[in-house]
């Protein structure tokens, strides 16, 4: 079999690139390892970019998004006791985020390709990058014990952070920079209304709490946890008397609380592979980079990323240049970097890190103080949160 593209991993950013390439009239062959009843079932983020918005219009996918999405222009930050709301309309121009599910975007992106007759193998085994550093490119996997060659112009590695592709790569043509963070997240969903309809982002000695949504009715709530303890071992009770203590007084009185489901803990990591182009292979979103989730910045630097090099291969199909290509590792690059700053900075701002001692503490209790008095501040948080522009 041959085609244009073959795009290993059917998450966000592999389908969003599928569905661009489509609407160019460019061909490309979706696969991944799981069911697609597997990726429909992850939750993960929730907190979209005006640029996200914008490629999921472009792709004609964006119908339920505008209809259920919930448009927030602010969020708040809660410490000592108080919530500070920080307007990002107000302080960008306008500018809002859509709090909108991932697994949502994931579905109708995939019912979009299978509408549009796309090619997708689900539960494809062993997928395999080969000669994208010559000029014959090629994957090989096995699906209903059948083994398959697919050639090909490009391979696009958009398979997550253990996918094969950035694994593919010659350890001596990449370079990884990354950083473990020394606690996880506890997150659960709950079929509860929202403390607040906007987000709220608690800095508290007991730790960091998220008070998160993902409809008016459905809320997800995250807490700072040790990176060894276990979901199972976090009743209902113990999750929502834990929440409500990281809250001013006032909001933990208003949380609804109820059965939660999807308890699962995450590690927190920063973590950027370069480059990002070897040769006739891409590796876009969480298989290059990947970052903690407080500044919701992983979905959208994906699609960023997936911008980017449809940009490039648009251009060499249609223009007959390599030029957007060749740029795509160090456009893309250039915007990873500024995520991966901003979600490390606000990381290192509202959890609680236990080596830093009485001083870390002092230092974070001032940085919140200068950031919710001065508007320059605040207004370079919420520029970096609503997303840089692409
Ligand atoms: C548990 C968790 C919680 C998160 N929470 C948040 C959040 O709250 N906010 C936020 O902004 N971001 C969050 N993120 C990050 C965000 O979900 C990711 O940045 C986003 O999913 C990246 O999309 P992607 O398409 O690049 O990769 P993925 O969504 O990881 O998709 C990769 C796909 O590749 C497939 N694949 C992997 N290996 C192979 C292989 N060998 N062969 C074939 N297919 C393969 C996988 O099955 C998967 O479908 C979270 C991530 C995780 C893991």
């Amino acid at each position: 079999m041959r085609t244009q593209i073959v795009i290993i991993g059917s998450g966000p950013s592999g389908l969003l690139l599928g569905q661009l390439l489509h609407h160019s009239g460019i061909d490309a062959v979706v696969l991944d390892r799981a069911t697609h009843e597997h990726i429909l079932g992850r939750v993960r983020a929730g907190v979209l970019e005006e640029g996200t918005v914008a490629l999921m219009e472009q792709c004609e996918a964006a119908q339920r998004l505008h209809a259920e999405g919930l448009v927030h222009d602010g969020f708040s930050l809660a410490f000592d006791g108080v919530l500070h709301r920080i307007d990002l309309a107000g302080l960008t121009d306008g500018k809002c985020v859509t709090v909108y599910g991932q697994t949502e975007l994931t579905r109708d992106l995939m019912e979009q390709r299978a509408r549009n007759g796309g090619v997708s193998y689900y539960q494809a085994e062993n997928a395999q990058p080969h000669g994208f550093d010559g000029a014959s490119p090629h994957v090989t996997f096995q699906h209903d014990g059948v083994e398959h060659r697919i050639d090909c112009d490009f391979i696009v590695g958009c398979d997550g952070f253990h996918g094969v592709s950035r694994k593919s790569v010659p350890q001596d043509a990449i370079r990884t920079f990354e950083r473990v963070y020394p606690f996880g997240w506890l997150g659960a969903l709950a079929e509860v209304p929202p403390v607040d309809p906007e987000l709220i982002y608690a800095h508290h000695e007991r730790g960091f709490a998220l008070c998160s949504m993902r409809s008016r009715s459905r809320s997800r709530y995250y807490i700072q946890c040790g990176i060894d303890e276990r979901a199972e071992d976090w009743s209902d009770v113990r999750f929502w008397d834990e929440l409500r203590r990281r809250l001013p007084e006032q909001d933990a009185a208003r949380v609804t609380v109820g059965e939660t489901f999807e308890k699962s803990i995450v590690p927190l990591r920063s973590f950027v592979a370069e480059p990002m182009r070897f040769g006739r292979l891409f590796l876009v979103g969480d298989a290059a980079h990947i970052v903690p989730p407080t500044g919701a910045k992983g979905l959208n630097l994906a699609v960023s990323d997936v911008h980017y090099l449809f940009e490039g291969l648009r251009e060499f199909y249609a223009e007959k240049s390599h030029a957007g290509i060749d740029a795509y590792s160090q456009r893309a690059l250039s915007r990873v970097w500024k995520a991966v700053r901003f979600s490390w900075s606000m990381t290192m701002l509202l959890h609680r890190f236990p080596d830093e001692g009485c001083f870390g503490a002092k230092m974070q209790e001032a940085e919140l103080n200068y950031l919710v008095q001065s508007r320059a501040a605040t207004t370079a948080m919420a520029e970096n949160y609503v997303g840089l522009p692409f």
